[in-house]
């Protein structure tokens, strides 16, 4: 434990947080990186649950989610970002310099920033279902941006009502054969413009009032279909699909934030348009904890790169 304050704490390790560090470390800031452990999300974020990453710029074939995590983070500590695998349990934004508190195997520890950046990105809902467990990275998706190249002209389903899903299968029907939009209702919660695209598109087709009882084959290791359930008839049958992409909302890992930073509605932290500044001065928001509508992990670590510089021309003008 230290009392003397940090030039910046970061808080995450997914693209927005190893970038924020990259270059806070290189303007000689000194970050500290709480990377997390296990209770807020995995460190490394979201791609370490990832299997093949084909459209981050600078890997001409590919690359798998967990690589790509261990070069930022290599990269990181080469440039001198300290990189600790504790959870931040508490932060203080109420008085200055801001009060960390994070907590690993040795027990609570505080450590004080005069700024932040946070970059403790966001999680992807699931149905819930082993199935669906058992065959993540062999067929079974949050992603279609990300995945829905590897089931170019194959049959796919994407589930859920609302705009991700409108969106998700627009996107996927331009890759793939077929699409089946299942949804557990009559209606959808996606906008108007968002569902009229949807239901005008002819590839796609929509199971209404329909949910899934298991997605198959985990005894093959891969999607050969998925057993679905009219909830107004009681019957069920089996889609054969190859691609399942779950599309039923992201939960920004914000409960941190809750009260001291100004959120959406939606729970994600609201920042200046055009900036990651949010609404406590010398705080910094970057990545998927702030961003509802791009989601990418190149977009993410072009935010980081944003927050450092921010926190960077903040301490010069107020040092
Ligand atoms: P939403 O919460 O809006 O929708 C989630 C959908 O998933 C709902 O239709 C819900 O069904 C369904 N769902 C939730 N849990 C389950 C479950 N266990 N089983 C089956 N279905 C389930 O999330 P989105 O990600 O779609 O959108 C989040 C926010 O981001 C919204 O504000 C949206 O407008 C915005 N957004 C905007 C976009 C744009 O403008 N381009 C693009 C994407 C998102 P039910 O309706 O029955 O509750």
């Amino acid at each position: 434990m230290s009392t003397t304050p940090r030039k910046v704490i970061i808080i995450g390790s997914g693209p927005a947080g190893h970038t924020a560090g990259i270059y806070a470390a290189r303007a000689n800031l000194k970050p500290l990186m709480f990377e997390g452990m296990t209770k807020g999300g995995i460190p490394g974020g979201q791609l370490m649950i990832t299997n093949e990453v084909e459209n981050y710029p600078g890997f001409p074939t590919k690359i798998t989610g967990p690589d790509l995590m261990k070069a930022f983070r290599d990269q990181s500590i080469h440039q001198g970002v300290e990189v600790v695998t504790e959870d931040v349990v508490k932060v203080d934004m109420s008085k200055r310099p801001f009060k960390v508190t994070a907590s690993g195997l040795d027990g609570e520890s505080d450590h004080y920033a005069e700024t932040l950046i946070i970059a403790t990105g966001a999680q992807a809902k699931w149905l819930g279902l082993p199935s669906e467990k058992a065959l993540q990275n062999y067929g079974v998706s949050a992603c279609a941006v990300c995945d829905g190249a590897f089931f170019k002209n194959q049959d796919v389903m994407v589930i859920g009502g609302g705009d991700t899903a409108m969106e998700e299968s627009m996107y996927l029907s331009g890759i793939c054969r077929s699409v089946t939009l299942v949804h557990r209702r009559e209606e959808f919660r996606a906008s108007k413009a968002m569902q009229d695209r949807v239901l005008k598109n002819p590839k796609v087709k929509v199971l209404y009032n329909t949910i899934i009882e298991e997605i198959l084959d985990v005894s093959k290791q891969q999607v050969t279909g998925a057993r679905v359930k009219n909830m107004k008839t009681n019957e069920s049958t089996v889609v054969p699909i190859t691609g399942f992409f779950v599309a039923i909302g992201h939960t920004p890992n914000t409960d941190l934030f809750t009260g001291a930073l100004d959120l959406h509605d939606n729970g994600y932290i609201k920042v200046k348009p055009g900036t990651t500044q949010t609404s406590q001065v010398g705080v910094y928001a970057c990545g998927d904890v702030q961003d509802f509508t791009f989601r990418q992990a190149v977009t993410a670590a072009g935010s980081g790169c944003m927050a450092a510089l921010e926190a960077e021309r903040w301490l010069a003008m107020n040092h």
